[in-house]
């Protein structure tokens, strides 16, 4: 069962559920929270209370859920509102994805706009629970602007290992507030997860060294990679925008087939929550001009994970197989790829 019970939906409810001493604090945790979320969709929320039994935590990407259930374990259920090909930037919350957010113990997001439909169920579910954009953690000096709304940063931070395991620490904070008997289960998980973070990363790394200079081009659906692009050394072009909000038109189709036949670039992208057809365009433009490009059946997994309880629903298991993709495309045959 969901919901404490102890907060009445739709009010504050400060006064007469939690400590009375506390009240000040978390009022002033409240307005703190609503007001710097208006200007960079950050922000605190009301303070922890203590949970007994299970912590009931709803998050929203697949990347979050799967670290916040590695980090929680037994002690923690965890209600991930997106699955396997869900776009987060368009996606709509549901009634029940409203309640779950609502009533759970903690809530935790990518942010950034990642959840671009999301932002105000953000402030409303920060007015009832802890609700933590797990980014925040990231220095504003380690992200990436945004390449296509002014002022704002590129929301994909997951793909860059060494950032991603920044996130891990509010986290195991957030959950430790809840539930302090269980803060040292939540430290060493916290730590076991950021080790295969890093081994899947050093894996990477070593597929994608076999890459040769001249093809270290990432051509992809929408514009996920600029982190991994970072990370990997790949020069990374996107088709759509930022967001998936954004249509590709004819010219970035032409635009983009012309600079993969001048390159000569082996292969381009999809992902898994983007549809294919738009990529289908830029190959068939590039045919037209005598280069002929494969686009690998495996999709990369951008902005969504693969099947939950297999190895690629889970971020290292995904980070391996988006390195193995992208190397066997764009290794040339008998170069040592396994
Ligand atoms: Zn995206």
């Amino acid at each position: 069962m969901r919901g404490r019970g102890t907060v009445p939906n739709g009010s504050r409810g400060w006064a007469g559920g939690f400590a009375g001493r506390f009240a000040g604090v978390v009022l002033v945790g409240v307005l703190a929270g609503v007001t710097t979320f208006g200007c960079g969709g950050e922000g605190n929320s009301v303070e922890a209370e203590a949970v007994e039994g299970t912590i009931e935590v709803t998050a929203t990407t697949m990347h979050i859920t799967d670290m916040v259930e590695s980090i929680g374990g037994d002690e923690v259920e965890v209600e991930g509102l997106m699955g396997p090909g869900v776009d987060p930037h368009t996606y709509q919350a549901s009634q029940s994805d409203t309640e779950a957010l609502i009533d759970a113990d903690a809530v935790f997001y990518n942010g950034l706009f990642l959840e671009g439909q999301m932002q105000d169920l953000f402030v409303q579910a920060a007015e009832q629970s802890p609700t933590v954009q797990v980014t925040e953690a990231v220095p504003e000096d380690e992200l990436l602007a945004s390449g296509d709304y002014e002022g704002q940063n590129d929301p994909h931070v997951w793909f860059a290992p060494e950032l991603w395991v920044m996130t891990v620490d509010p986290v195991v904070e957030q959950l430790s507030e809840l539930k302090p008997g269980s803060r040292e289960i939540f430290e060493e998980n916290g730590e076991e997860y950021k080790r295969e973070v890093m081994e899947a990363h050093e894996y990477a790394e070593g597929q994608l060294s076999e890459v040769p200079e001249g093809n270290r081009v990432l051509v992809t659906s929408h514009d996920a990679f600029s982190y991994f692009g970072e990370a990997y050394d790949f020069e990374v072009r996107g088709l759509q925008g930022l967001s998936t909000e954004d249509e590709a038109g004819t010219g970035d189709v032409q635009q983009l087939a012309d600079f993969l036949a001048e390159e000569e670039i082996p292969a381009i992208f999809t992902e898994s929550s983007i549809p294919r057809r738009n990529l289908e365009a830029v190959q068939a433009a590039a045919q037209d001009q005598g280069w002929d490009l494969t686009i690998p059946e495996k999709e990369l997994y951008g902005d969504a994970m693969g099947e939950p309880d297999t190895e690629e629903g889970t971020y290292p298991g995904m980070l391996r197989a988006n390195a193995d993709t992208i190397a066997n495309a764009l290794v040339p045959e008998g170069n040592g790829q396994e």
